[in-house]
């Protein structure tokens, strides 16, 4: 599998418990679709607020699906300003140069304010998780149409 933006092959590794694959160049990093079901929807309910969190860009990126080499289409997470691609085709999500770590780091900082506590790190897997669901890919795709 090659890094949308380099033509690297993609390594995989775990990050911040979560299997991602890693482009050692660009240092992007790609996360597959993930079958599991949500288990965490209860710690991390979108609930009907969840469209008012997504901000789309309406054009497709110029970066292709390492899978099928489709579009991939911007969004971003208003709560932290993350900013992610996906696949039209629900391969995955690409994420750019260590933009996990900073979304951490302000979950950490989230954190201390808190009062019903969850480690920043099992948060962001959470996170991705509930996003890597089937579900959430239907979702995404419905706000395209
Ligand atoms: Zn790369
Ligand atoms: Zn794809």
């Amino acid at each position: 599998m090659k890094c949308p933006r380099c033509e690297v092959e993609l390594q995989p590794i775990e990050r911040h418990k979560l299997q991602v694959n890693y482009c050692p160049s660009c240092k992007g990093m790609w996360l597959e679709h993930d079958e599991l079901q949500q288990l965490e929807d209860e710690v991390f309910d979108f609930g009907d607020q969840w469209k008012g969190t997504l901000a789309f860009d309406s054009s497709p990126t110029a970066d292709k699906c390492p899978e099928c080499s489709a579009s991939l289409q911007k969004f971003r997470y208003r709560f932290y300003d993350m900013e992610m691609e996906f696949c039209p085709n629900q391969h995955g999500y690409w994420l750019e140069d260590d933009e996990d770590t900073r979304v951490l780091e302000l979950m950490k900082k989230e954190e201390s304010e808190l009062e019903r506590k969850l480690l920043a790190e099992d948060k962001w897997s959470a996170l991705l998780r509930h996003m890597r669901s089937g579900s959430f890919f239907d979702r995404l795709k419905g706000l395209f149409q």
